[in-house]
């Protein structure tokens, strides 16, 4: 399916800041962590080749990770840009970041860093090694740049079309 990233990527971005302001912290049992996420896009609308929901399952993953392995009140920066033939979407943290020597495991399969601390915050450690079988299914890429205490950079690569949808019916008309 030919989608508009810019929409989709904004879609999933707006339920998760409405997951903040919907969270008054009142009748929970513990209140969720607070964040906030700062977005940079491209003015341009950017066309990709892509199952939408397969798509939102991986930033959902990525997003879910950042806020898991950040502090409170942590900023997660999104990013969307076109290079010559390829769009670059990634997404910052500011928490734990992940060791070097670890780097080259987290899209394993069941790998999660520091049983101890990946046990509290739950999960399988599956959610990368899925995210990756998905982008790369989608002829994109995915990569992470972490430094330990500092915060990680998810990056995923995917081919650009040319025109979307509306430029093909424009010169269609034209
Ligand atoms: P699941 O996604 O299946 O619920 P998970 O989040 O533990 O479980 P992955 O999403 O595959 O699994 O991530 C694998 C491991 O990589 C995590 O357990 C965590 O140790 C590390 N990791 C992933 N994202 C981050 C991040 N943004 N900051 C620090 N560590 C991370
Ligand atoms: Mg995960």
């Amino acid at each position: 399916e030919l989608v508009n990233l810019n929409e989709l990527f904004t879609y999933i971005l707006d339920r998760f800041d409405m997951m903040i302001k919907n969270e008054t912290g009142e009748g929970h049992e513990k209140r969720p962590k607070n964040y906030s996420i700062k977005r940079e896009f491209t003015q341009r609308d950017l066309w990709v080749e892509i199952d939408p929901d397969k798509f939102i399952q991986v930033i959902d993953n990525i997003m879910n990770n950042a806020i898991k392995y950040s502090p409170d009140g942590g900023v997660i920066t999104c990013r969307l840009v076109e290079t010559h033939d390829h769009v670059l979407l990634s997404i910052s943290d500011q928490g734990l970041g992940i060791p070097k020597k670890d780097l080259g495991r987290i899209f394993d399969r069941f790998f999660r860093v520091d049983k101890a601390r990946s046990r509290a915050q739950g999960g399988t450690g599956l959610g990368l090694a899925i995210s990756r079988e998905v982008i790369e299914m989608h002829n994109g890429r995915i990569w992470v740049e972490s430094l330990e205490g500092k915060g990680s950079t998810f990056y995923i690569t995917l081919p650009y079309e040319e025109y979307g949808e509306e430029d093909l019916w424009n010169e269609d008309q034209g």
